[in-house]
Protein backbone atom coordinates (compact mmCIF):
# COMPACT_ATOMS: atom_id res chain seq x y z
CA UNK A 1 0.00 0.00 0.00
CA UNK A 2 1.37 3.22 -0.81
CA UNK A 3 0.30 5.99 0.71
CA UNK A 4 2.37 9.24 -1.09
CA UNK A 5 1.08 11.39 -3.73
CA UNK A 6 3.24 10.94 -6.98
CA UNK A 7 5.07 14.20 -8.47
CA UNK A 8 2.12 14.22 -10.81
CA UNK A 9 -0.07 13.94 -8.43
CA UNK A 10 1.46 17.32 -6.28
CA UNK A 11 1.01 19.15 -9.80
CA UNK A 12 -2.50 18.27 -10.17
CA UNK A 13 -3.14 19.61 -6.63
CA UNK A 14 -0.95 23.13 -7.44
CA UNK A 15 -2.98 23.42 -10.58
CA UNK A 16 -6.37 23.37 -8.16
CA UNK A 17 -5.03 25.11 -5.95
CA UNK A 18 -3.99 28.01 -8.09
CA UNK A 19 -7.64 27.57 -9.73
CA UNK A 20 -9.20 27.83 -6.85
CA UNK A 21 -7.87 30.76 -5.14
CA UNK A 22 -7.92 32.42 -8.22
CA UNK A 23 -11.92 32.02 -8.38
CA UNK A 24 -13.31 31.59 -4.94
CA UNK A 25 -15.13 34.72 -4.49
CA UNK A 26 -13.48 36.46 -1.21
CA UNK A 27 -16.62 37.25 0.37
CA UNK A 28 -18.33 33.56 0.00
CA UNK A 29 -15.11 32.43 1.50
CA UNK A 30 -15.35 34.54 4.27
CA UNK A 31 -18.65 33.02 5.54
CA UNK A 32 -17.49 29.74 5.35
CA UNK A 33 -14.19 30.70 7.68
CA UNK A 34 -16.21 31.80 9.81
CA UNK A 35 -19.08 29.67 9.33
CA UNK A 36 -21.71 31.92 8.43
CA UNK A 37 -25.27 31.77 6.69
CA UNK A 38 -24.61 31.19 3.33
CA UNK A 39 -27.51 32.16 0.89
CA UNK A 40 -29.44 30.24 -2.07
CA UNK A 41 -27.21 32.52 -4.17
CA UNK A 42 -23.97 32.25 -2.47
CA UNK A 43 -24.24 28.24 -2.95
CA UNK A 44 -24.92 28.85 -6.96
CA UNK A 45 -22.68 31.37 -7.22
CA UNK A 46 -19.95 29.00 -6.42
CA UNK A 47 -21.76 25.95 -8.01
CA UNK A 48 -21.64 28.08 -11.31
CA UNK A 49 -18.14 28.85 -11.30
CA UNK A 50 -17.27 25.66 -10.68
CA UNK A 51 -19.84 24.15 -13.28
CA UNK A 52 -17.92 26.33 -16.09
CA UNK A 53 -14.92 25.27 -15.64
CA UNK A 54 -16.06 21.87 -16.15
CA UNK A 55 -15.41 20.83 -11.97
CA UNK A 56 -18.58 20.93 -9.92
CA UNK A 57 -19.39 17.25 -11.45
CA UNK A 58 -16.08 16.52 -10.25
CA UNK A 59 -16.77 12.51 -9.66
CA UNK A 60 -18.59 12.40 -12.94
CA UNK A 61 -16.31 10.51 -15.83
CA UNK A 62 -15.54 12.27 -19.46
CA UNK A 63 -18.52 10.18 -21.28
CA UNK A 64 -20.95 12.17 -18.98
CA UNK A 65 -19.05 15.98 -19.09
CA UNK A 66 -16.92 15.49 -15.97
CA UNK A 67 -12.89 15.73 -15.46
CA UNK A 68 -12.80 11.76 -15.88
CA UNK A 69 -10.12 12.29 -12.61
CA UNK A 70 -8.93 9.38 -10.42
CA UNK A 71 -9.78 8.49 -6.70
CA UNK A 72 -7.21 10.60 -6.14
CA UNK A 73 -7.53 13.53 -8.00
CA UNK A 74 -10.40 13.82 -6.23
CA UNK A 75 -9.46 13.65 -3.42
CA UNK A 76 -7.10 16.40 -3.73
CA UNK A 77 -9.60 18.57 -5.18
CA UNK A 78 -11.52 18.28 -2.07
CA UNK A 79 -9.22 18.71 0.48
CA UNK A 80 -7.72 22.26 -1.93
CA UNK A 81 -11.31 23.17 -2.01
CA UNK A 82 -11.89 22.92 1.95
CA UNK A 83 -8.54 24.55 2.61
CA UNK A 84 -9.60 27.24 0.57
CA UNK A 85 -13.13 27.58 1.82
CA UNK A 86 -14.85 27.15 -0.24
CA UNK A 87 -18.81 26.12 0.14
CA UNK A 88 -19.46 22.48 0.33
CA UNK A 89 -20.91 21.01 -3.00
CA UNK A 90 -24.46 20.66 -2.20
CA UNK A 91 -24.25 16.98 -3.09
CA UNK A 92 -28.22 16.11 -4.06
CA UNK A 93 -27.51 16.72 -7.79
CA UNK A 94 -24.13 16.35 -8.17
CA UNK A 95 -22.75 13.75 -6.22
CA UNK A 96 -25.82 11.82 -5.12
CA UNK A 97 -28.96 11.28 -7.78
CA UNK A 98 -26.50 11.97 -10.62
CA UNK A 99 -24.44 8.74 -10.22
CA UNK A 100 -27.79 6.66 -10.43
CA UNK A 101 -28.99 8.67 -13.81
CA UNK A 102 -25.66 7.54 -15.60
CA UNK A 103 -26.04 4.09 -14.04
CA UNK A 104 -29.56 3.49 -14.21
CA UNK A 105 -31.21 6.35 -16.12
CA UNK A 106 -32.22 6.37 -20.08
CA UNK A 107 -29.80 7.95 -22.47
CA UNK A 108 -32.30 10.72 -23.16
CA UNK A 109 -33.13 10.91 -19.09
CA UNK A 110 -28.91 11.35 -18.74
CA UNK A 111 -29.32 14.11 -22.06
CA UNK A 112 -32.17 15.83 -20.20
CA UNK A 113 -31.05 16.18 -16.24
CA UNK A 114 -27.17 15.66 -16.59
CA UNK A 115 -26.35 19.19 -18.15
CA UNK A 116 -28.08 21.25 -15.73
CA UNK A 117 -26.52 19.40 -12.96
CA UNK A 118 -23.15 19.62 -13.80
CA UNK A 119 -23.45 23.58 -14.62
CA UNK A 120 -24.74 24.24 -11.37
CA UNK A 121 -27.95 25.95 -12.93
CA UNK A 122 -30.94 23.53 -11.54
CA UNK A 123 -30.82 22.39 -7.29
CA UNK A 124 -32.12 19.04 -6.64
CA UNK A 125 -33.52 18.23 -3.13
CA UNK A 126 -33.64 14.22 -1.86
CA UNK A 127 -37.02 12.58 -1.24
CA UNK A 128 -35.59 9.51 1.21
CA UNK A 129 -36.79 10.08 4.77
CA UNK A 130 -40.79 9.73 6.20
CA UNK A 131 -42.76 10.39 9.28
CA UNK A 132 -42.40 7.22 10.50
CA UNK A 133 -39.72 5.80 7.63
CA UNK A 134 -36.07 6.87 8.60
CA UNK A 135 -33.63 4.16 9.47
CA UNK A 136 -36.10 1.90 8.78
CA UNK A 137 -36.60 3.52 5.07
CA UNK A 138 -38.18 0.54 3.22
CA UNK A 139 -41.19 0.85 5.25
CA UNK A 140 -41.82 4.14 3.35
CA UNK A 141 -45.19 4.87 2.43
CA UNK A 142 -45.20 7.48 0.01
CA UNK A 143 -47.60 5.81 -2.94
CA UNK A 144 -47.13 6.52 -6.90
CA UNK A 145 -49.51 5.09 -8.91
CA UNK A 146 -49.65 4.23 -12.15
CA UNK A 147 -52.42 5.76 -14.50
CA UNK A 148 -51.58 5.33 -18.39
CA UNK A 149 -48.75 7.59 -19.33
CA UNK A 150 -48.23 9.24 -15.86
CA UNK A 151 -47.68 8.53 -12.23
CA UNK A 152 -49.98 10.26 -9.35
CA UNK A 153 -48.13 10.53 -6.40
CA UNK A 154 -49.57 11.40 -2.48
CA UNK A 155 -47.82 11.47 0.42
CA UNK A 156 -45.08 13.01 2.33
CA UNK A 157 -41.51 13.56 2.85
CA UNK A 158 -39.90 14.79 5.70
CA UNK A 159 -36.04 16.39 6.95
CA UNK A 160 -35.81 17.48 3.16
CA UNK A 161 -32.37 19.83 3.37
CA UNK A 162 -32.81 22.92 1.69
CA UNK A 163 -35.99 21.60 -0.46
CA UNK A 164 -37.23 25.23 -0.06
CA UNK A 165 -34.99 25.94 -2.91
CA UNK A 166 -35.66 22.87 -4.73
CA UNK A 167 -36.10 22.47 -8.98
CA UNK A 168 -36.54 19.13 -9.23
CA UNK A 169 -36.60 16.43 -6.49
CA UNK A 170 -35.73 12.74 -5.96
CA UNK A 171 -37.79 10.19 -4.66
CA UNK A 172 -38.47 6.86 -3.34
CA UNK A 173 -41.78 6.00 -3.77
CA UNK A 174 -43.88 2.69 -3.36
CA UNK A 175 -45.51 1.40 -6.64
CA UNK A 176 -46.25 -2.15 -4.79
CA UNK A 177 -47.29 -3.62 -1.36
CA UNK A 178 -46.35 -7.05 -2.66
CA UNK A 179 -43.57 -8.92 -1.26
CA UNK A 180 -40.82 -7.65 0.83
CA UNK A 181 -40.90 -3.53 1.32
CA UNK A 182 -37.62 -3.46 -0.49
CA UNK A 183 -39.48 -5.34 -3.57
CA UNK A 184 -41.93 -2.30 -4.20
CA UNK A 185 -40.02 0.93 -3.91
CA UNK A 186 -39.52 2.78 -7.38
CA UNK A 187 -37.04 6.19 -7.70
CA UNK A 188 -39.16 8.87 -9.32
CA UNK A 189 -37.43 12.31 -10.54
CA UNK A 190 -40.33 15.00 -9.93
CA UNK A 191 -40.54 18.61 -10.77
CA UNK A 192 -40.76 20.30 -7.71
CA UNK A 193 -43.35 23.33 -9.13
CA UNK A 194 -45.97 20.40 -10.14
CA UNK A 195 -49.61 21.30 -9.19
CA UNK A 196 -49.96 19.93 -5.60
CA UNK A 197 -46.45 20.31 -4.54
CA UNK A 198 -46.69 21.90 -0.83
CA UNK A 199 -43.11 22.41 0.90
CA UNK A 200 -43.23 23.75 4.85
CA UNK A 201 -40.48 24.91 6.74
CA UNK A 202 -39.18 23.14 10.19
CA UNK A 203 -37.59 25.32 12.27
CA UNK A 204 -33.91 23.55 13.67
CA UNK A 205 -32.34 23.94 17.34
CA UNK A 206 -30.22 26.41 15.84
CA UNK A 207 -33.08 28.86 14.62
CA UNK A 208 -31.96 28.23 11.05
CA UNK A 209 -34.41 27.10 7.91
CA UNK A 210 -32.19 23.85 6.62
CA UNK A 211 -35.06 21.15 6.63
CA UNK A 212 -38.81 20.85 5.05
CA UNK A 213 -41.62 19.02 5.38
CA UNK A 214 -42.85 18.02 1.61
CA UNK A 215 -46.05 17.20 0.69
CA UNK A 216 -47.58 15.15 -2.56
CA UNK A 217 -51.54 15.65 -3.38
CA UNK A 218 -52.46 13.54 -6.55
CA UNK A 219 -48.65 15.21 -7.53
CA UNK A 220 -48.86 13.72 -11.66
CA UNK A 221 -45.75 12.56 -12.62
CA UNK A 222 -45.09 11.93 -16.19
CA UNK A 223 -43.80 7.85 -16.96
CA UNK A 224 -40.84 8.52 -18.57
CA UNK A 225 -39.65 10.72 -15.14
CA UNK A 226 -39.20 6.91 -13.60
CA UNK A 227 -35.62 5.91 -13.03
CA UNK A 228 -34.86 2.15 -14.48
CA UNK A 229 -37.35 -0.18 -13.57
CA UNK A 230 -40.40 0.09 -11.33
CA UNK A 231 -39.84 -2.03 -7.96
CA UNK A 232 -36.61 -1.69 -8.32
CA UNK A 233 -35.40 1.62 -6.44
CA UNK A 234 -34.08 0.30 -3.80
CA UNK A 235 -30.66 -0.98 -5.41
CA UNK A 236 -30.74 2.61 -6.84
CA UNK A 237 -31.25 4.36 -3.93
CA UNK A 238 -28.21 2.14 -1.82
CA UNK A 239 -25.61 2.82 -4.98
CA UNK A 240 -26.48 6.72 -4.06
CA UNK A 241 -26.32 6.04 0.12
CA UNK A 242 -23.00 5.51 -0.04
CA UNK A 243 -21.98 8.16 -2.24
CA UNK A 244 -23.82 9.94 0.61
CA UNK A 245 -21.74 8.59 3.40
CA UNK A 246 -18.54 9.34 1.80
CA UNK A 247 -19.85 12.57 0.99
CA UNK A 248 -20.58 13.13 4.89
CA UNK A 249 -16.99 11.88 6.15
CA UNK A 250 -15.38 15.40 4.97
CA UNK A 251 -11.98 15.02 6.62
CA UNK A 252 -10.73 18.03 4.62
CA UNK A 253 -13.32 20.61 6.40
CA UNK A 254 -11.79 18.77 9.88
CA UNK A 255 -8.20 19.97 9.09
CA UNK A 256 -9.58 23.32 8.38
CA UNK A 257 -11.67 23.46 11.10
CA UNK A 258 -9.06 22.10 13.55
CA UNK A 259 -6.95 24.78 12.52
CA UNK A 260 -9.58 27.39 13.08
CA UNK A 261 -10.11 25.49 16.65
CA UNK A 262 -6.73 26.48 17.84
CA UNK A 263 -6.93 29.88 16.49
CA UNK A 264 -9.66 30.26 18.43
CA UNK A 265 -8.05 28.31 22.11
CA UNK A 266 -5.28 30.42 21.43
CA UNK A 267 -6.92 33.89 21.43
CA UNK A 268 -8.96 33.07 24.43
CA UNK A 269 -6.31 31.95 26.19
CA UNK A 270 -6.90 28.41 26.87
CA UNK A 271 -4.21 27.23 24.22
CA UNK A 272 -2.35 27.58 27.77
CA UNK A 273 -4.41 24.89 29.41
CA UNK A 274 -2.60 21.81 29.34
CA UNK A 275 -5.88 19.47 29.28
CA UNK A 276 -7.19 21.72 26.68
CA UNK A 277 -4.62 20.99 24.72
CA UNK A 278 -5.00 17.58 25.01
CA UNK A 279 -8.62 17.84 23.99
CA UNK A 280 -7.32 19.11 20.88
CA UNK A 281 -4.34 16.58 20.46
CA UNK A 282 -6.67 13.69 20.74
CA UNK A 283 -8.87 15.61 18.23
CA UNK A 284 -5.76 15.89 15.76
CA UNK A 285 -4.87 12.01 15.99
CA UNK A 286 -8.55 11.05 14.76
CA UNK A 287 -8.88 13.84 11.91
CA UNK A 288 -5.31 12.18 10.56
CA UNK A 289 -6.63 8.44 11.27
CA UNK A 290 -9.43 9.54 9.66
CA UNK A 291 -7.23 10.72 6.68
CA UNK A 292 -5.12 7.57 6.55
CA UNK A 293 -8.27 5.60 6.49
CA UNK A 294 -9.61 7.94 3.90
CA UNK A 295 -6.24 7.37 1.90
CA UNK A 296 -6.24 3.92 2.49
CA UNK A 297 -9.31 3.49 0.32
CA UNK A 298 -7.82 5.77 -2.43
CA UNK A 299 -4.93 3.41 -2.28
CA UNK A 300 -7.21 0.10 -2.43
CA UNK A 301 -9.66 1.97 -5.04
CA UNK A 302 -5.94 2.80 -7.37
CA UNK A 303 -5.66 -0.82 -7.42
CA UNK A 304 -9.05 -1.29 -8.95
CA UNK A 305 -10.85 -2.18 -5.52
CA UNK A 306 -14.10 -0.84 -4.88
CA UNK A 307 -14.33 -0.30 -1.01
CA UNK A 308 -17.61 1.19 -0.76
CA UNK A 309 -18.64 -1.30 2.05
CA UNK A 310 -16.28 1.41 4.57
CA UNK A 311 -18.87 4.38 3.16
CA UNK A 312 -20.50 3.81 7.01
CA UNK A 313 -17.33 3.31 8.61
CA UNK A 314 -16.37 7.00 7.50
CA UNK A 315 -19.36 8.72 8.22
CA UNK A 316 -19.39 7.40 11.99
CA UNK A 317 -15.78 8.89 12.60
CA UNK A 318 -16.56 12.16 10.08
CA UNK A 319 -19.46 13.13 11.62
CA UNK A 320 -18.38 12.53 15.42
CA UNK A 321 -15.29 14.58 14.67
CA UNK A 322 -17.37 17.42 13.09
CA UNK A 323 -19.48 16.79 16.72
CA UNK A 324 -16.10 17.38 18.52
CA UNK A 325 -14.51 20.41 17.38
CA UNK A 326 -17.83 22.39 17.03
CA UNK A 327 -18.19 21.64 21.39
CA UNK A 328 -14.24 22.21 21.44
CA UNK A 329 -14.40 25.68 19.91
CA UNK A 330 -17.51 26.64 21.71
CA UNK A 331 -15.96 25.51 25.02
CA UNK A 332 -12.39 27.42 23.96
CA UNK A 333 -15.07 30.73 23.51
CA UNK A 334 -16.52 30.12 26.87
CA UNK A 335 -19.34 32.49 28.10
CA UNK A 336 -18.97 34.79 24.82
CA UNK A 337 -20.27 31.84 22.60
CA UNK A 338 -23.11 31.06 24.79
CA UNK A 339 -25.67 33.89 23.81
CA UNK A 340 -28.01 32.46 21.36
CA UNK A 341 -27.82 35.41 18.82
CA UNK A 342 -29.33 34.12 15.37
CA UNK A 343 -28.16 37.89 13.52
CA UNK A 344 -24.65 36.58 14.34
CA UNK A 345 -24.46 34.06 11.40
CA UNK A 346 -25.15 36.66 8.85
CA UNK A 347 -22.20 38.10 7.68
CA UNK A 348 -21.07 41.91 9.16
CA UNK A 349 -22.77 41.35 12.29
CA UNK A 350 -19.62 42.01 13.94
CA UNK A 351 -18.18 44.47 11.90
CA UNK A 352 -14.85 43.84 9.73
CA UNK A 353 -13.05 41.60 12.22
CA UNK A 354 -9.14 41.29 10.61
CA UNK A 355 -8.01 38.17 9.50
CA UNK A 356 -9.80 35.32 10.36
CA UNK A 357 -11.69 34.62 13.68
CA UNK A 358 -14.84 37.06 13.46
CA UNK A 359 -15.97 36.74 16.89
CA UNK A 360 -17.57 33.87 18.67
CA UNK A 361 -21.55 34.80 18.77
CA UNK A 362 -22.28 31.76 15.89
CA UNK A 363 -20.12 29.05 17.68
CA UNK A 364 -23.38 27.62 19.54
CA UNK A 365 -25.60 27.91 16.93
CA UNK A 366 -22.74 25.65 14.89
CA UNK A 367 -22.71 23.73 18.05
CA UNK A 368 -26.39 22.99 17.82
CA UNK A 369 -26.63 22.97 13.90
CA UNK A 370 -23.67 20.13 14.38
CA UNK A 371 -25.95 17.84 16.53
CA UNK A 372 -27.62 16.47 13.23
CA UNK A 373 -24.47 14.93 11.84
CA UNK A 374 -24.55 11.52 13.50
CA UNK A 375 -28.42 11.78 12.91
CA UNK A 376 -28.59 12.29 8.77
CA UNK A 377 -27.67 10.13 6.12
CA UNK A 378 -28.33 7.19 8.28
CA UNK A 379 -28.01 7.28 12.56
CA UNK A 380 -24.25 6.08 13.61
CA UNK A 381 -26.23 3.79 15.84
CA UNK A 382 -27.60 2.09 12.30
CA UNK A 383 -24.18 2.41 10.36
CA UNK A 384 -22.70 0.92 13.16
CA UNK A 385 -24.87 -2.48 12.73
CA UNK A 386 -24.08 -2.36 8.40
CA UNK A 387 -20.14 -1.83 9.52
CA UNK A 388 -20.53 -5.10 12.19
CA UNK A 389 -22.25 -7.02 9.47
CA UNK A 390 -19.72 -6.18 5.92
CA UNK A 391 -16.74 -5.37 7.33
CA UNK A 392 -16.33 -6.96 10.75
CA UNK A 393 -18.31 -10.04 9.75
C1 LIG B 1 -30.51 17.93 9.53
C2 LIG B 1 -31.06 16.73 8.81
C3 LIG B 1 -31.11 16.75 7.43
C4 LIG B 1 -31.67 15.67 6.72
N1 LIG B 1 -31.79 15.74 5.36
C5 LIG B 1 -32.47 14.79 4.68
C6 LIG B 1 -32.77 14.93 3.29
O1 LIG B 1 -32.38 15.91 2.65
N2 LIG B 1 -33.48 13.95 2.69
C7 LIG B 1 -33.91 12.84 3.35
O2 LIG B 1 -34.54 11.98 2.73
N3 LIG B 1 -33.66 12.67 4.68
C8 LIG B 1 -32.95 13.63 5.36
N4 LIG B 1 -32.71 13.49 6.72
C9 LIG B 1 -33.29 12.35 7.42
C10 LIG B 1 -32.29 11.36 7.97
O3 LIG B 1 -31.79 10.51 6.97
C11 LIG B 1 -33.00 10.57 9.10
O4 LIG B 1 -33.22 11.49 10.15
C12 LIG B 1 -32.19 9.40 9.60
O5 LIG B 1 -32.13 8.39 8.64
C13 LIG B 1 -32.78 8.82 10.91
O6 LIG B 1 -34.14 8.55 10.77
P1 LIG B 1 -35.23 9.13 11.82
O7 LIG B 1 -34.95 10.59 12.01
O8 LIG B 1 -36.57 8.73 11.32
O9 LIG B 1 -34.89 8.42 13.20
P2 LIG B 1 -35.37 6.97 13.65
O10 LIG B 1 -35.17 6.01 12.56
O11 LIG B 1 -36.75 7.09 14.23
O12 LIG B 1 -34.34 6.66 14.80
C14 LIG B 1 -34.47 7.19 16.14
C15 LIG B 1 -33.31 6.67 16.97
O13 LIG B 1 -33.35 5.24 17.04
C16 LIG B 1 -32.11 4.70 16.61
N5 LIG B 1 -32.34 3.44 15.88
C17 LIG B 1 -33.28 3.23 14.92
N6 LIG B 1 -33.18 1.96 14.44
C18 LIG B 1 -32.15 1.37 15.10
C19 LIG B 1 -31.55 0.08 15.05
N7 LIG B 1 -31.99 -0.87 14.20
N8 LIG B 1 -30.49 -0.16 15.87
C20 LIG B 1 -30.03 0.79 16.73
N9 LIG B 1 -30.58 2.03 16.82
C21 LIG B 1 -31.61 2.32 16.03
C22 LIG B 1 -31.49 5.74 15.71
O14 LIG B 1 -30.08 5.63 15.68
C23 LIG B 1 -31.94 7.03 16.37
O15 LIG B 1 -31.06 7.37 17.42
C24 LIG B 1 -32.13 14.54 7.44
C25 LIG B 1 -32.03 14.51 8.83
C26 LIG B 1 -31.51 15.58 9.51
C27 LIG B 1 -31.47 15.54 11.03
Amino acid sequence: MDLAFTPEEQAFRDEVRTWVLANLPEDIANKVRNDLHLTRDDMQRWAKILGKKGWLGYGWPKEFGGPGWSAVQKHLFEEECALAGTPRIVPFGPVMVAPVIMAYGSPEQQKRFLPGIASGEVWWSQGYSEPGSGSDLASLKTRAERVGNKYIVNGQKTWTTLGQYGDWMFNLVRTSTEGKPQTGISFLLLDMKSPGVTVRPIKLLDGGHEVNEVFFDNVEVPADQLIGEENKGWTYAKLLLSHERTNIADVNRAKRELERLKRIAKAEGVWDDQRFRDQIALLEVDVIALEMLVLRVLSAMKSGKNPLEIAGLLKIKGSEIQQRYAELMMLAAGPYSLPYIQEAMEAGYQGDFPGDVLGNAPLAATYFNMRKTTIYGGSNEVQRNIVAQTVLG
